[in-house]
């Protein structure tokens, strides 16, 4: 059976290995047997039952939250020689009938349709006549509502268990804590499942988390370091993606904005641009992303820090699928939590939110608020978070590990410092003016209130305002300090205040490390060295086939990385190979491609060694 598997994936999809748990996923259901299966994005899930769907007799139904996604499924597999089709409603009653003709009459190996599809009476009736013995849960957090993105439409799965009594129920989802876990398997009623966690690291990610001191200056250093590759920035409001987005248009950077208040017709057309590579940046807000197949996505850049570690992790996750390096910028300040917990209070259109709700998004708010202003490895700390261990002592891939910032020496002073000043104004004042009077600022407001007297006054005048402000933020997120909720927020001491003030306790504080610039680069210290680097001379060769790429997806009416992903791309401007037998041994290519592409990739090949035989 497996070399079976193993033949079908290679004819198919041009793989010669399995990923990890993927072979232990097949088989269980091959088997029948239900299953739960956590990957983190870019891990592998589709194929876990893409190509067990291959070997059944029947049909598998896969169960996925958005039509854009199942469509671009659906192309990937039929490029693949796939037979794959969805249900849904925006097609004419013709199509689907069609389709349903040839889900009865066993021409198709995989049917895609939404949660909502299959609460209907007439759909399930299909199902039943066409003996459906598999289903495939695609986003199985979207059931739990200790997820971070409850869908209530994803609850109408939970009475599939009784309606198929004889079919098995698979899960699969990237981001899965146990408690979430538990309730997948609750709300599906798996039965005894089989529960594979992947590996969560991504180690061809490159984690920093950098205070946020000049946002623009430090967006447009990421982008331009970054260009000609794609990217994503995320932002936590609306109006900030309009204004970046104009912002980047105006120094002639091709951005695209997109977010929940656009119109239907402007987010799809934002998002078709993105995934069909006309252009190479979006600036979202967290509505973007579900449905982005983009593989080549080298950089996700965060202007403000999200509001759990599960969005971090699945919103950074969408860079470097492909496996290849790519980095994740998240641009910090730890006002950012204030921020969240002012819009989490305040709730949605005059709905008064509920307490516990609020208590509960909060939590997830300060776990990631602990990671951000924590001094530990990124990679293990994510990892550490679903539930699992980071053995390797420097992971070479996050700015701590490579020493891009550094404890502040003497934190327990400064600390000090700063809260007998909020002390000796009082506790009546915001951060601006306990910056100043640290400072030692001749300000009128400093003046009139008599603070230039203060014993306080000056303590810290070597530091700049923007080290205090993110000082205050830091004794804020450690319980030091804290800031009262009004609209214009006063500094109060901290329920653990008294512990640094008598020194008994540790105080952490941290600053970017400043380095001599090196006059040749002006790129930060660059992380591990590439995966898959490729040469200078290989490359014109990989842009002329992106290009040829493009055209033929476009033609084709599908995705570029649905004809081929990057590292496809780049195995063939490294190999050249111009032969069809030697095509067919490179990474992607498998029996279907290689017949519909061969002779165009050899002639692009061929014209390009002819012009450049380097
Ligand atoms: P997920 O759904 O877990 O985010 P995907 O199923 O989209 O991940 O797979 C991510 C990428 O990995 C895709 O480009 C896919 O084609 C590729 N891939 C999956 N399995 C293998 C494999 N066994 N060998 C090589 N590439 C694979």
């Amino acid at each position: 059976m497996l070399e079976r598997l193993r033949d079908l994936v290679s004819h198919h999809w041009g793989y010669d290995s399995f990923r990890p748990l993927q072979q232990e996923a097949m088989m269980a259901a091959i088997e029948g047997r239900d299953s739960l299966v956590v990957m983190p994005t870019g891990g592998g899930k589709s194929l876990c039952y893409q190509a067990p769907a291959l070997l059944s007799e029947h049909v598998t139904v896969v169960v996925s939250p958005l039509i854009s996604l199942m469509k671009d499924q659906v192309d990937g597999l039929r490029e693949c020689g796939v037979a794959a089709a969805q249900l849904n409603s925006s097609q004419r009653s013709d199509q689907q009938r069609a389709i349903e003709r040839d889900v009865l009459d066993g021409r198709i190996k995989l049917l895609f349709a939404s949660p909502e599809r299959l609460a209907i009476v007439s759909f399930r009736d299909l199902l039943q006549r066409a003996n459906v013995r598999m289903f495939a849960i695609d986003e199985a957090h979207c059931i739990s509502h200790w997820g971070h993105d409850f869908r209530p439409e994803y609850r109408q799965l939970r009475d599939l268990r009784k309606t198929f009594p004889r079919a098995s129920v698979h899960a699969y989802t990237a981001t899965a804590t146990p408690r979430v876990r538990a309730d997948i398997a609750e709300q599906l009623s798996l039965r005894d499942p089989l529960l594979l966690v992947g590996d969560f690291d991504r180690p061809n990610l490159t984690y920093r988390v950098l205070p946020r001191t000049d946002e623009w200056k430090q967006v447009v250093e990421v982008v331009e370091r970054h260009k000609g590759e794609a990217g994503i920035i995320y932002c936590i409001r609306r109006r900030d993606v309009d204004s970046l987005s104009e912002k980047l248009r105006r120094k002639g950077i091709d951005a695209v904005a997109y977010h929940a208040g656009l119109s239907p017709d402007e987010r799809r057309g934002a998002q078709e641009k993105f995934a069909s590579e006309k252009c190479d940046l979006v600036v979202a807000t967290v509505a973007f992303g579900m449905g982005i197949d983009r593989s080549n996505v080298r950089y996700v850049l965060h202007t403000g820090m999200p509001k759990s570690i599960e969005h971090y992790q699945q919103e950074s996750g969408r860079a470097g699928r492909d496996g290849l390096e790519a980095e994740c910028v998240l641009l910090y300040s730890a006002a950012d939590a204030i921020v969240w917990r002012n819009m989490l209070e305040r709730g949605g259109e005059g709905v008064e939110p509920d307490p516990a709700w609020v208590e509960s998004a909060m939590r997830h708010v300060r776990d990631l608020d602990r990671y951000c202003s924590a001094a530990a490895c990124r990679h293990s700390a994510l990892v550490e978070y679903f539930g699992q261990q980071y053995t390797a002592e420097n992971c070479h891939g996050c700015d701590i590990c490579l020493g891009e910032t550094e404890s502040v020496p003497d934190a327990l002073v400064i600390a000090q410092k700063i809260l007998s000043c909020v002390y000796r104004v009082r506790e009546s004042f915001g951060v601006g003016h306990v910056v100043s009077v640290l400072r030692g600022e001749d300000t009128e407001k400093v003046r009139d209130r008599g603070h230039s007297r203060l014993s306080t006054f000056g303590l810290l005048k070597t530091s700049t305002k923007h080290e205090l402000r993110e000082w205050i933020y830091q004794l804020i997120a450690q319980d030091f300090l804290r800031q009262t909720e009004d609209e214009y927020p006063i500094l109060r001491l901290g329920a653990r205040a008294r512990d640094a003030m008598r020194g008994v306790v540790e105080v952490k504080l941290r600053q970017p490390v400043v380095r001599k610039r090196d006059k040749s680069s002006s790129r930060p210290p660059s992380g591990p060295a590439p995966l898959d680097p490729l040469q200078p001379h290989d490359r014109e060769l990989f842009e002329r086939l992106r290009k040829w790429r493009r055209t033929e997806a476009e033609h084709r009416g599908v995705p570029p990385y649905v004809v081929f992903n990057d590292k496809t791309l780049r195995d063939l401007a490294r190999v050249r190979p111009t032969t069809l037998y030697e095509l067919r041994s490179i990474y992607g290519i498998g029996d279907a491609k290689l017949e519909a592409f061969g002779d165009a990739l050899i002639t692009q090949i061929r014209e390009h060694c002819a012009t450049a035989p380097s």
